[in-house]
């Protein structure tokens, strides 16, 4: 199959969290499988550049319609990591894609919107008839949009849209002046609640909206946030379209890549490891601690990696630091503030721990201390207070770090208390789940995990290995897409 994704993130050349992840993973499962996979994205100022092999002209002066003029676009080509990208560079006084971010514009609709638009002028004018287009997030709302109401008129009547959701909480809504830039134009048709208008604010137009309405196929990135998306207030309004479209859309858990992701070849821990020898974990906990300069000692270590962000249960995680520190326990926190407050409340929690030689916070994004922090934690705890999936837990079970979550999305399909999963059984166990939202639930499970590290460690180790006894690679999941490509291709 021929299959084209259209991103706005791809790690590691372009990555703000999860969903660069994906776009690679899933890529290159995809090609391992014989299947012809690119991938269009924008020409960011702010690459990754190192990670591009052989950049150079893909098509030069490409004329992406756009208010009725025009933007010439050059289209760059490369590969990231084998796979093979197409970077899209308008030159424009507009400067969309060279501010020194991937998002944060007050324009970042009219910015993607654009993006969506040149990569469907790409496509047609070079000629790719691909038979699957795969789009995330509202960053690519519009393609299927934009497919169905102009480009099967123009020639592209036989392609097929997958759109994968990873966030609900960011739609794009928008006025209609991006209609009018597009293109699609007639504002009193997709200001329809059928179509792209938003569920709420009947005066705006909300992109992921058009991306599920639009689409051959929809999914989101776990079971569980599937359900919830539709049941539950973390479907951010758009739980009734999912109920309209309910025909075509379900949850598909990501996988981890592994060939980045393992304990056996990871070279960014000084010590690898396996289930069969799990034995060096202990030097990579040694190792973490010497550069954190952290106390030597038998506490366990329990760390917290990803987003400073109100998704992520910020405030539970700033709990877990203290009750950790209280009841014994070593704490490392490796995460990158998403707003000024949060940036502010935890450097002002650096500086009153500093001297602490128990606990280190590191603020910031640094993927190989996040490796090693992997290898060497004990623990790690994702109170998220919603999470589509989740990869750290993902990550920290191949590690044999116990995962502490809140039973919510993706953390929900993946983890399984040890104490109170009735679903599976003992042997089958990988972690602790806690449900509310509040300190005592937190604690709770902080309290049986630390318990049994204390009280009978070689259980611990036992459910350690547990846990690295799951398989989440893109293999199981990648399957699940290529049926759902085969599905949506020849209807
Ligand atoms: P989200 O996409 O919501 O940010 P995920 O759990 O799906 O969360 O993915 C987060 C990814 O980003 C993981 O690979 C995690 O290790 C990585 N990550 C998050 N924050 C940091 C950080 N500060 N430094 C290094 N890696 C990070």
């Amino acid at each position: 199959m021929y299959i084209v994704q259209i991103a706005s993130e791809c790690a590691p050349v372009i990555k703000a969290g999860g969903l660069g992840d994906v776009v690679y993973g899933l890529s290159r499962e995809l090609e391992e499988r014989g299947h012809c996979v690119e991938l269009i994205l924008p020409m960011y100022d702010c690459m990754r550049y190192d990670h591009i092999w052989g950049l150079h002209d893909a098509y030069r002066d490409l004329d992406v319609p756009w208010y009725g003029g025009e933007i010439k676009c050059d289209v760059f080509c490369g590969w990231v990591h084998g796979r093979l990208c197409f970077f899209i560079q308008p030159k424009s006084q507009d400067q969309f894609f060279n501010r020194g971010y991937v998002y944060g514009g007050e324009d970042d609709p009219m910015r993607f919107a654009f993006f969506s638009k040149a990569a469907m002028e790409f496509l047609l004018k070079s000629n790719k008839r691909p038979d699957i287009i795969h789009c995330h997030d509202w960053q690519t709302g519009l393609v299927p949009v934009m497919l169905y109401e102009m480009y099967q008129y123009y020639g592209m009547e036989r392609q097929r849209v997958c759109y994968t959701i990873h966030n609900f909480r960011h739609q794009g809504n928008c006025g209609n002046d991006i209609l009018m830039a597009t293109g699609l134009n007639r504002p009193e048709y997709y200001f329809h609640y059928d179509r792209l208008q938003d569920n709420f604010n009947p005066f705006a137009l909300n992109l992921m909206k058009g991306g599920i309405v639009y689409s051959n196929y929809v999914n989101t990135v776990s079971p569980h946030h599937a359900w919830e998306a539709r049941f539950t207030d973390v479907g951010y309004g758009l739980g009734h379209t999912l109920e309209i479209h309910q025909g075509k859309f379900s949850g598909i858990l990501n996988g981890v890549d592994y060939n980045l992701w393992n304990p056996e070849s990871d070279s960014y821990i000084p010590s690898q490891y396996s289930l069969n020898q799990p034995q060096n974990k202990a030097k990579n906990k040694q190792a973490l601690r010497e550069r954190l300069l952290l106390k030597d000692c038998d506490k366990p270590l329990i760390a917290y990696i990803g987003r400073l962000d109100d998704q992520k249960g910020v405030h539970l995680v700033h709990h877990a630091i203290y009750y950790a520190l209280n009841r014994n326990a070593q704490f490392v926190l490796l995460g990158s503030a998403t707003s000024g407050d949060v940036n502010a409340k935890f450097w002002h929690e650096k500086h009153f721990l500093n001297d602490n030689p128990d606990v280190h916070l590191e603020i910031g994004f640094n993927e190989e201390l996040a490796h090693l922090i992997y290898a060497g934690a004990d623990m790690v705890v994702v109170p998220s207070n919603f999470e589509p999936c989740g990869l750290t837990q993902l990550i920290s079970l191949k590690y044999g770090t116990v995962p502490i979550v809140r039973g919510v999305g993706g953390l929900l399909s993946t983890v399984f208390d040890r104490d109170y999963d009735l679903d599976h059984a003992p042997e089958k166990r990988n972690g602790y789940v806690f449900y509310q939202m509040d300190n005592h639930a937190l604690e709770s499970a902080m309290e049986r995990a630390i318990g049994l590290y204390y009280e009978y460690p070689k259980e611990f180790e036992q459910l350690m290995l547990q846990g690295m006894e799951y398989n989440y690679s893109w293999k199981n999941s990648a399957s699940q897409y290529l049926s759902i490509y085969e599905l949506i291709r020849f209807k």
